[in-house]
């Protein structure tokens, strides 16, 4: 285990931030790489706010995982002030680190969210990044207008698009029927709420002898629905007694590829001059209408 040989020339050095990573990595054998660069990357990425914090906090995730197998490490890890790790199992055996002096303490291994460069300042348990990531509300949504390669969290986004891409309907308000139509010729229509600038899109699309027309949200789409939509056709002259209503939650979608879901079938005579009216209602779950 050379690896670990100058495990006491560690000991020497000034518990700082720099010194406790550069240990960890060396724990980990992630020195042992021929590729260096992220490495020197990441012990940067510490500052002096971090060295006055018991935790250590890294920005990625990646930085903990298995030399073997290269998986993450799942498991709880914990850490003493010098940055030594015990497992759970070893931590439970002993309440002192076991190279350094015996009454240093452990602490829970802390990790940002994969998504602070989008904005999120969450710093979680190393045990609970993946349930934050797969929740964390800064993460990136691609802009919904069609050929446009913007990425951002929903709040940027709302803003990039107001400004780079005019609405071709006004913005709606949350829990009131507003009318609005959708082009025959336009697979999406894209709809801005007034309050927080959420973008949300109706989908138009071609089904057999049938358009086939959806509403899904601009969001995470690993996040459960946080909205539901009411949408009614207004009904044709010739066939006055259907009603085309559906009422459903609204789905998630951050990459422009639009899963089925809940979907008004109508028919092409349904269209007057390439364009169909609705009506459409939008409320956020939980909220009081
Ligand atoms: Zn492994
Ligand atoms: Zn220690
Ligand atoms: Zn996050
Ligand atoms: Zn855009």
């Amino acid at each position: 285990m050379s690896r670990y040989s100058n495990d006491s020339e560690e000991m020497s050095e000034e518990s700082t931030g720099r010194s406790r990573n550069h240990h960890i990595f060396q724990r980990l054998g992630v020195e042992e790489d021929e590729s260096t660069e992220g490495e020197e990357s990441d012990t940067n990425s510490y500052t002096s706010e971090d060295e006055s914090d018991d935790d250590a906090t890294f920005s990625s995730k990646d930085m903990l995982e298995c030399n073997f197998c290269y998986k993450s490490l799942r498991f709880v890890v914990f850490e003493c002030i010098n940055g030594h790790i015990l497992c759970t199992s070893c931590c439970s055996k002993t309440n002192s680190c076991v190279i350094c002096e015996p009454r240093t303490q452990h602490s829970h291994v802390k990790v940002a969210c994969d998504y602070e460069p989008y904005g999120c300042k969450e710093v979680v348990n190393y045990t609970q990044i993946y349930e934050h990531v797969n929740s964390c509300h800064f993460s990136p949504c691609l802009c919904p207008q069609i050929n446009c390669s913007f990425q951002a969290n929903t709040t940027a986004l709302g803003e990039h698009f107001m400004i780079n891409h005019p609405l071709r309907i006004p913005p709606f308000k949350y829990d009131q029927i507003f009318f609005t139509f959708v082009r025959v010729k336009d697979d999406v229509t894209i709809l801005q709420g007034i309050s927080d600038g959420e973008l949300f899109v109706i989908t138009c699309k071609t089904q057999y002898i049938y358009k086939m027309l959806s509403l899904y949200h601009i969001g995470p789409s690993r996040r459960k629905p946080e909205y539901v939509f009411e949408m009614l056709v207004l009904p044709h002259e010739k066939y006055s007694n259907c009603i085309l209503q559906l009422k459903s939650e609204v789905v998630n979608v951050d990459d422009r590829i639009y899963p089925s879901s809940s979907a008004i079938y109508v028919s092409y005579d349904y269209f007057k001059d390439g364009l169909l009216s609705i009506k459409v209602r939008i409320s956020k779950i939980g909220a009081n209408p």
